[in-house]
C-alpha cells in the first residue's frame, strides 16, 4: 500500500505518514496541508486499451499503489450499475468534427460528482466496518456534491451524513434532491445563509474538540468527504483515461496524438484527475481550466499569481464553479515545486491573501495548462448556439465548450460534461426559450417546445414526499444534529 505525504511541510514532531485507508477515513492533516502521493508512476497506456472500466481502474490503482485489499473494488465498481450503462459509465458524445463531450453526469444525481462518490462511499463503509468504528460524515455543498453524498451513503451501517445547505442558494432540483431523502442515518439541514455560510459553519464543527469528544463519548468519529479526499480524486483519473482510450478505439485519433482535455473548475478536483494522467504519460497536449466571472484559476494559469486581494465572490449561473479558494490546486504545486515552496504559497495566501511563482515556475505551470474564462452571456449564447447544432448542454459545460472553441481550433478536444441540464432547467430554458421559469415550469416547456426527454429520477422528484423541512440559524446546528444522534 501506498505510503501518503503531506503537501506541506510539517514540523510537528507527529510528523506521520500514512496509508491510503486512513487517508480516506481521516482526510485532515497534522500541515494543515493535503494528503498526497509522493510519486506519480508512468504508465503504458498502449497495453491497457481494451480494458473495461472495471480493469482499467485496478490497473491504474495498483500503479499508483493504492489497490485497497482483496475485493474491496470491484465491489464498489459495482455502483456503476446504477448509471445509464453500466459498461460505459462515462460515454463520449461527439459534439462537432474533433470536439468531443465526455458525459459524467449518468449517476443517479445527474452530476459528475457520483462517478467518484458511488464508489467511494462503498469504499468508506467498508474500512469503517472493518475497524468497527461508527462515522459521522459532515458535508456542505453549493448544490451537486450534497445529493451526491447522501445517495452513495444511504442506509449504510455505521454512517451518519449530515449536509448543511443554503436555504435558496439551490436549484429546486438540488433541494429536492436532498430534502426527500428518506433513509434514517441521513440528516439534510437548511442554512439560513448562503454556501459560505454553510461552509464555515461546516469548518467550525470539524474543528471544534468539544463536538468531537462528545460524539466520541458515543463511539462516533467524525469525517467529511468533501472532495479533498484523495479517495475521490484518484476515481476522477480514471475517466480521463477511458475518455482518450475509447477515441483511439473508435478510430477518432491514432494512439499518442495528443488531444485536449477541457475542464470546468471549481475546486479543482476534476482538473486535478487530469493532471495525474497527463503525469502519468497520457497524451493530452493541455488541461484547459474554464472558469465562470470566478477567473480566479484562469488569472493564475496566466500570470502565476494568485490573488484573491479586493476579490468578492460572483454569483454566477454555473454556481458549482463559483470559488475564490481552489484547494486542490495545492496538490498540483507539491507534485511541480514541492512541499517547501507549497507551504510557502499556502502560508502567503493564508496571511496576504495573494502568492507569486517565479517565471520559470510560471513556465512549468502552463507547459500542463491552458485557461480561459467564460460570462454569464457567454455562458448562455453557448448553451442556445450549441443546441442549434444538436447538443443540449448544462451551463457548466458550456464554459467547457466555450473554451474549447476559443483555444482548441484543429486539436481533438474532450470537454468534461460535468452535469445534466435538468439540474439547471431555469438556465437552460432562459437560453433556448428566452423565458424565465422556475425548475419545474422549465422542465416541462423544455420538454414540450423543444422535445428534450428528463430522465425519470429527476421527473419523480416533484411526487415524493419532503421529508427534511428543517432550517436552522448557524448557531442552532451542533446542538441539532447531537439530538438527532440520541
Ligand atoms: C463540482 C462541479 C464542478 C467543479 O468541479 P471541481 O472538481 O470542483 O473543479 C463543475 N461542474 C459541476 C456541475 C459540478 O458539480
Amino acid at each position: 500500500m501506498n505510503i501518503f505525504t503531506q503537501t506541506r511541510i510539517n514540523d510537528c514532531v507527529c510528523d506521520k505518514k500514512v496509508d491510503f485507508e486512513e487517508v480516506i477515513l481521516n482526510p485532515g492533516t497534522s500541515s494543515r496541508g493535503l494528503y498526497t502521493l509522493e510519486n506519480i508512476p508512468s504508465v503504458d497506456f498502449a497495453s491497457i486499451i481494451n480494458y473495461d472500466y472495471l480493469e482499467l481502474t485496478k490497473y491504474i490503482f495498483r500503479a499508483l499503489n493504492i489497490d485497497p485489499e482483496s475485493n474491496t473494488l470491484e465491489e464498489a465498481l459495482q455502483c456503476y450499475k446504477k448509471f445509464d450503462n453500466p459498461l460505459n459509465p462515462a460515454p463520449l458524445v461527439k459534439i462537432k468534427e474533433n470536439l468531443y463531450a465526455q458525459e459524467l453526469y449518468h449517476g443517479p444525481t445527474r452530476a459528475f460528482k457520483d462517478m467518484a462518490l458511488q464508489p467511494f462511499g462503498v469504499i468508506f463503509s467498508k474500512l469503517a466496518n472493518k475497524k468497527h468504528k461508527k462515522y459521522l460524515i459532515l458535508t456542505a455543498t453549493s448544490g451537486d456534491t450534497g445529493p451526491a453524498t447522501l445517495e452513495s451513503f444511504a442506509n449504510r451501517d455505521n454512517i451518519f451524513v449530515v449536509c448543511l445547505y443554503p436555504k435558496g442558494g439551490t436549484s429546486d432540483v438540488q433541494a429536492l434532491q436532498m430534502t426527500t431523502q428518506n433513509a434514517k442515518n441521513l440528516k439534510i439541514l437548511g442554512i439560513e445563509g448562503n454556501f459560505d455560510d454553510a461552509q464555515s459553519t461546516l469548518k467550525s464543527l470539524l474543528n471544534d474538540e468539544g463536538f468531537k469528544n462528545t460524539l466520541e463519548k458515543k463511539q462516533i468519529y467524525l469525517s467529511a468527504a468533501n472532495s479533498v479526499n484523495f479517495g475521490r480524486i484518484a476515481f476522477q483519473i480514471i475517466y480521463h483515461i477511458w475518455g482518450y482510450l475509447n477515441l483511439v478505439k473508435n478510430n477518432q485519433i491514432n494512439f499518442g496524438e495528443e488531444i485536449f482535455i477541457v475542464i470546468p473548475s471549481g475546486n479543482f478536483g476534476n482538473a486535478l484527475g487530469a493532471f495525474y494522467a497527463k503525469m502519468m504519460g497520457l497524451p493530452i497536449k493541455k488541461i484547459i481550466v474554464a472558469s465562470n466571472p470566478n477567473d480566479i484559476l484562469t488569472q493564475f494559469i496566466h500570470t502565476g499569481i494568485y490573488n484573491i486581494q479586493n476579490k468578492a465572490l460572483i454569483k454566477s449561473l454555473s454556481p458549482a464553479m463559483d470559488i475564490l479558494r481552489s484547494s486542490n490546486i495545492e496538490r498540483v504545486l507539491f507534485a511541480l515545486f514541492g512541499a517547501k515552496r507549497t507551504t510557502e504559497w499556502m502560508n502567503n495566501l493564508e496571511n496576504t491573501s495573494c502568492y507569486k511563482l517565479t517565471p520559470h515556475e510560471h513556465s512549468l505551470l502552463q507547459s500542463y495548462f491552458l485557461a480561459t474564462s467564460c460570462d454569464d452571456k457567454e455562458c448562455l449564447q453557448t448553451i442556445k448556439e450549441t443546441f442549434n447544432i444538436g447538443y443540449l448542454s448544462d451551463p457548466h459545460t458550456a464554459t467547457g465548450i466555450k473554451a474549447a472553441q476559443e483555444l482548441c481550433h484543429q486539436t481533438p478536444a474532450i470537454i468534461c460534461s460535468t452535469a445534466e441540464w435538468s439540474k439547471f432547467a431555469p438556465t437552460v430554458a432562459k437560453a433556448i426559450l428566452g423565458k424565465n421559469l422556475c425548475d419545474k415550469e422549465a422542465i416541462e416547456l423544455l420538454n414540450q417546445q423543444a422535445h428534450i426527454q428528463i430522465h425519470s429520477s429527476i421527473n419523480d422528484l416533484f411526487s415524493k414526499p419532503i421529508i427534511h423541512t428543517q432550517t436552522l440559524d448557524k448557531d442552532e446546528i451542533k446542538s441539532s444534529i447531537l439530538d438527532w444522534l440520541k
